[in-house]
């Protein structure tokens, strides 16, 4: 069952797949190769995007950030057009009041040769991310033993792309999960907060709605924090990248994780101390329109 905003339940979506060139397919049906390298090696990229009324929010972006990352890491992709084709075959007919996420997947394909394997993922999104945005999450810093710009200064190494390889991020919301918290927030060795597994983290320093800047540390730059401060201005706050510590966010007006399915959750704790809720956090649901 699909709980719509209002409370309304309606009979909840199959989840679906959809290949290039095969179109949808039976979700039990196998869409890779057992040698494709975005299973063996993780060597493939993919991106999330939030669907409402049926439709992919920020679409352009998402595939902005797919194309940019496709070429830092040298992956052939097909046409803008033909992966919009796939998008629009996966969510045809998808009830437009359930909210949803829509997964596009592109991996280098099989080790023996061939094109990339490009295949779109379609589900619910789930109650807990709702439960999130809602009531607002618990969130522990975790080093990430590296100083704040040493992977940007490694030219050999693609910086702020969406990779499949997640290990270290599964690693560290394996680890929230063992310490009984919602969320984690990677701390620099020099003593910086990046970023979450799957979040950019966004806060509120007085009048001026602050971020971190992926252009220096190589974090992913998100297209849901990224959209949310160029539309500051529509809160009445201006917008900046700075670097923070986490003492710094403790002494913050509001701080929220961003991302594309969960939207903005409000961090209502951080490191074990409860944070005073956000006045600001009802209007900033509002404005990236995500049901509450
Ligand atoms: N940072 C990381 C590591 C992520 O995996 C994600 C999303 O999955 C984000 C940030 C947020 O990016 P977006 O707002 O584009 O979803």
């Amino acid at each position: 069952m699909a709980m719509l905003p209002g409370g309304e339940v309606v009979a909840e979506p199959a989840a679906r797949i959809a290949v290039l060139g095969r179109g949808l397919v039976p979700a039990t049906e196998p869409v890779l190769r057992g040698d494709d390298l975005g299973v063996l090696h993780g060597d493939g990229l993919f991106e999330t995007m939030h669907l409402r009324q049926g439709r992919p929010w920020l679409l352009d972006e998402h595939l902005a950030r797919l194309a940019a990352s496709a070429a830092s890491i040298e992956l052939a992709l097909p046409p803008t057009a033909a992966l919009v084709e796939l998008l629009d075959e996966v969510r045809a007919g998808w009830p437009p009041q359930v909210e949803a996420a829509l997964r596009l997947v592109c991996t280098r394909g099989p080790a023996a040769g061939g094109p990339p394997t490009i295949y779109a993922t379609l589900d619910e999104v789930p109650a807990s991310s709702r439960r999130a945005r809602r009531d607002g999450i618990s969130v522990a810093t975790l080093p990430l033993g590296v100083p704040a710009d040493a992977r940007n200064a490694l030219s050999w190494l693609p910086a702020g792309i969406k990779s499949t390889s997640y290990a270290v991020n599964s690693a560290a919301r394996r680890w929230a999960v063992r310490a009984g918290v919602d969320d984690v927030l990677w701390i620099s060795s020099d003593g910086y907060a990046m970023e979450g597994p799957t979040a950019n983290v966004v806060w509120l320093a007085g009048d001026t709605l602050c971020t971190v800047p992926a252009a220096t540390t190589g974090i992913l730059p998100g297209t849901t924090m990224a959209w949310l401060l160029a539309h500051a201005t529509e809160l009445g706050l201006s917008a900046a990248e700075r670097m923070v510590t986490t003492a710094e966010l403790h002494a913050a007006d509001g701080v929220w994780l961003t991302s594309s399915v969960r939207g903005a959750a409000e961090v209502h704790t951080l490191d074990g101390v409860r944070r005073a809720p956000c006045p600001r956090t009802p209007a900033l649901h509002a404005l990236l329109g995500f049901p509450v």
